[in-house]
């Protein structure tokens, strides 16, 4: 693409160094019934006019292996949230956060043919109660898979650390396995585990968020020629919770203009220029993702900041589809469960979804003068 069609030239996306493999799984990604709503700046800095509360969806995304093997990545939030730690339903209370969920996901499994006895293991990408589920609502013979440091930092649950933000129920009787990333694999930035042995589906270490937090990479479709053209779905958990946060990057700079306009995605022959953006975004910048963390969110934000750039790279790639687990812009545009997202790449879903979070920015442009309209 031609460097006029940008705001700035797009550096070219690096390597990642994915090994090479022909085998793929299926990737689901489901809408949990989950709806979250938490002040703005609860998580992102600057503030945005007109967009006081962040949240929407908490996907949780089945992972199906050629072999039958079936994995969840996430489970969401289980639907009698008041059922939580003690202490987490306290603070959601306290700091004014609204949680809404119709479904258990084995609920929403069983009603599209699957039992929760198929599921082998559920994999937490971290343990905040966004992610976490009801994990007693699938038999003992489905493990709990968790990230490095788990065990040691976070266990005891409640109750008998009636302290703690998790339960025990989740893991009482059912195998724990805490995942020790081997150090001779990398892709990108980040140490993988190859979850199945063959390729298909690696979790990748991206601490920071919280302690162990994880994503995943999983490969959905192979080329003839090995390597090549294959598509892969990047589930990036909490690394972000909007899409301002990694995007726009020097990779990926805003384009000069847009057709249809963000603000305006149903009408297809609506057009905005990029500029409207860059004289709202706190630098300037088209190269700049528009929103940092907000210091004491994170678990460590050096280590967070570190993983988003991480998968700032994983993005920059047309052939990589990235998934966070509450992006409310994706709602509507992503296919969902009973649906695999493995054709995403035929679809233009990416192309679609790149942007949409700028449909959030409409009072800021509205309200735009001459001058700055962050809050702070
Ligand atoms: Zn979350």
């Amino acid at each position: 693409m031609s460097s006029s069609k940008f705001l700035a030239t797009p550096k070219p996306a690096p390597d990642l160094n994915i090994p090479k493999s022909l085998n793929t799984v299926k990737v689901s990604v489901i809408d949990s019934t989950a709806r979250i709503s938490v002040p703005f700046s609860h998580f992102l800095t600057p503030a945005l006019k007109g967009k006081e509360r962040i949240g929407g969806p908490a996907y949780s995304t089945l992972i199906e292996h050629p072999s039958g093997r079936k994995v969840l990545f996430d489970l969401g939030v289980r639907k009698d949230w008041e059922n939580m730690a003690p202490k987490i339903v306290e603070t959601a209370k306290e700091a004014g956060w609204s949680i809404k969920v119709e479904k258990n996901v084995a609920e929403i499994l069983e009603e599209n043919g699957l039992r929760a006895a198929d599921i082998e293991a559920i994999i937490w990408s971290h343990c905040h109660f966004d992610h976490t589920g009801d994990v007693s609502t699938f038999p003992s013979t489905t493990a709990l898979i968790v990230g490095p440091g788990f065990t040691s930092q976070m266990t005891p649950g409640y109750p008998t650390n009636p302290e703690a933000p998790i339960l025990e129920s989740d893991w009482a009787g059912r195998e724990l396995r805490e995942i020790s990333f081997p150090s001779e694999l990398r892709i990108g930035n980040f140490a993988a585990y190859d979850f199945f042995g063959d390729g298909s589906f690696y979790l990748l270490d991206t601490p920071g968020h919280a302690v162990g937090h994880m994503s995943a990479l999983c490969r959905t479709s192979t080329s003839s020629s090995v390597g090549a053209n294959d598509t892969f779905v990047f589930l990036g958990g909490d690394c972000c919770h909007h899409g301002g946060e990694f995007r726009p990057t020097p990779y990926l700079p805003l384009p000069s203009s847009f057709s249809p306009s963000p603000l305006t995605p149903h009408q297809p022959h609506s057009m905005c220029p990029g500029s409207l953006f860059t004289a709202i975004h706190p630098t300037f910048s088209p190269v700049e993702p528009f929103f940092d963390i907000t210091p004491g969110v994170p678990h460590d934000i050096d280590e967070a900041r570190k993983s988003i750039r991480g998968m700032e790279q994983f993005d920059a790639h047309e052939d990589i589809f990235v998934v966070i687990a509450h992006d409310e812009s994706l709602l509507g545009l992503m296919e969902n469960f009973p649906k695999s997202l493995n054709r995403w790449g035929e679809t233009g879903l990416k192309q679609r979804g790149r942007w949409a979070f700028l449909q959030d920015f409409g009072e800021a442009v509205e309200q735009m003068k001459d001058t700055r309209v962050w809050l702070d």
